[in-house]
């Protein structure tokens, strides 16, 4: 393997593992400057990179740099210019060909903070989305004045940041004099936590106040943030009274999001409410053509087919396998058979055959209801404790299918009795409120990511 088919790989792979904003943010520009032996110099452009990918990736790009020649052991990173690079990758028509392919698609409007990526013309509909694409396109049409707020909700990589910008994008090009806002509730939480510092809360208000539309995603952040909130609470009253659209998504519906003062979450289920769950085959299948039509790249039907009957846990990991396919299309030049596929795939087809472990079930429980483990196993009987608790009792019996005892064991020695009690009444609660299979359904899906 050359250094830049083995940086193509890495790159390929690392995709899988950050958000595509710090992909295209930090490895920009980056490449392998020399290799010797165990050695390995990595290129970044500047100190800024340079620093951050020390600190945060440094072990992950160790990691699959070793997984993908064992013999690699050390590595060290050198600022280079970026003149110097393009004068450098100009000499190879093939990497430069690659990063456009990988980096083409982040420009991002500096007003608006839309990406003109995502489009409705390229979000495929099935009818695991279907509902929200409905009613994110009547927005579109008549901003503020159908559903408001808009709250969607689903998984990891499912699409719901894909369909809110694309709901941005449409609206700007139906209505170009209107002022849109899209950015993250973390973002949010920061503009606030900077404006009170910097004793500039009038202005940030002034700014957030005066758009026609704003889009927030991952709402599910301001969990636990008291002062976002009450500053969110009043943004959101004035728009929404000023008939001005609101467009919201989270992981999961507002009624399972603690830690949210609940006048906040009556405002978020005023509106619609909408979810995305998993695509089906066929979706999946029709989402691989649209995004190698969209690359102008060929691969074989028997080959996509492969992709989506494989990887099944979100469209984000079925994208990443394309993307390691079509990345080794070009360095070969030559089409990917179903061996080479099979043999890129092996560890993606590997990760996605569901594992259920006890520690993954306990994660995503802790983490889904924001309780800290010590809380979960503790003699609580509070109801925002014990019900976790008995859902915890109840995936362990469904998934695993442990005897009660053993899985009294695991919660510090309770009954038998008492974990059968516990899955009888989630049973029940299942079959009674449709709250609670929706809520177990979303922890199944988050164990499956884990
Ligand atoms: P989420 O915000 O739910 O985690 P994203 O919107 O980031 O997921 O989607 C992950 C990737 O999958 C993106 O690259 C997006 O373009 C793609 N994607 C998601 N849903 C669809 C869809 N219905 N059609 C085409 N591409 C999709
Ligand atoms: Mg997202």
């Amino acid at each position: 393997m050359t250094k830049e088919e083995l940086w193509q790989s890495l790159l390929a792979q690392i995709q899988f593992n950050i958000s595509p904003a710090n992909f295209a943010t930090w490895f920009k520009n980056t490449g392998i400057l020399s290799r010797e032996g165990k050695d390995i110099v990595i290129s970044v452009p500047n100190n800024f990179s340079k620093e951050w990918i020390e600190n945060k990736y440094h072990k992950i790009i160790l990691t699959i740099l070793h997984n993908i020649d064992s013999e690699i052991k050390n590595i060290k990173y050198e600022i280079i210019s970026s003149k110097l690079k393009t004068n450098q990758r100009c000499s190879d028509n093939k990497t430069n060909e690659i990063n456009q392919l990988e980096f083409k698609e982040f420009k991002i409007d500096k007003t608006t903070n839309l990406n003109p990526r995502y489009t409705f013309e390229n979000f495929i509909i099935g009818s695991f989305n279907e509902l929200s694409h409905a009613a994110a396109s009547a927005i579109t049409k008549n901003p503020g004045l159908v559903y408001n707020p808009l709250f969607i909700y689903g998984g990891v990589g499912l699409g719901k940041t894909h369909l809110l910008q694309a709901i941005g994008n449409e609206i700007i090009k139906n209505f170009p004099t209107k002022k849109i806002k899209y950015l993250s509730s973390e973002k949010f939480t920061s503009e606030v936590v900077m404006a009170i510092k910097n004793h500039s809360m009038e202005k940030l208000k002034s700014t957030y106040r005066a758009v026609d539309v704003l889009i927030i995603d991952d709402i599910q952040f301001l969990a636990g943030k008291e002062k976002t909130q009450e500053e969110f609470f009043h943004t959101f009253n004035t728009l929404y009274n000023n008939n001005k659209q609101i467009i919201l998504s989270s992981d999961r519906p507002p009624s399972s999001i603690s830690a949210i003062e609940d006048r906040l979450r009556s405002r978020f289920e005023g509106g619609m409410i909408t979810d995305i769950s998993l695509p089906d085959f066929e979706t999946r299948l029709a989402i691989l053509k649209i995004k190698i039509q969209e690359k102008k790249i060929n691969i074989s039907q028997e080959v996509l087919e492969y992709i989506s009957s494989n990887i099944k846990r979100n469209i984000r990991e079925l994208e990443g396998a394309l993307n390691k396919l079509i990345i080794y299309q070009k360095i070969n030049d030559k089409p990917v058979n179903i061996d080479i596929a099979k043999s890129l795939l092996k560890n993606s087809v590997l990760n996605s055959v569901k594992v259920v472990t006890p520690q993954k079930i306990l994660k995503a429980v802790l983490e889904f209801y924001d309780l800290k483990e010590k809380e979960l196993f503790s003699a609580s009987r509070r109801k925002e404790i014990m019900k976790p608790r008995q859902i915890a009792m109840y995936i362990f019996r469904e998934e695993l299918k442990n005897s009660f005892p053993s899985i009294g064991r695991k919660f510090n020695g309770k009954d038998h009795t008492t974990v059968i009690h516990a899955y009888n009444k989630i049973s029940q609660e299942i079959k009674d409120n449709q709250k609670t299979e929706e809520e177990i359904n979303l922890i199944k899906q988050r164990i499956y990511t884990i």
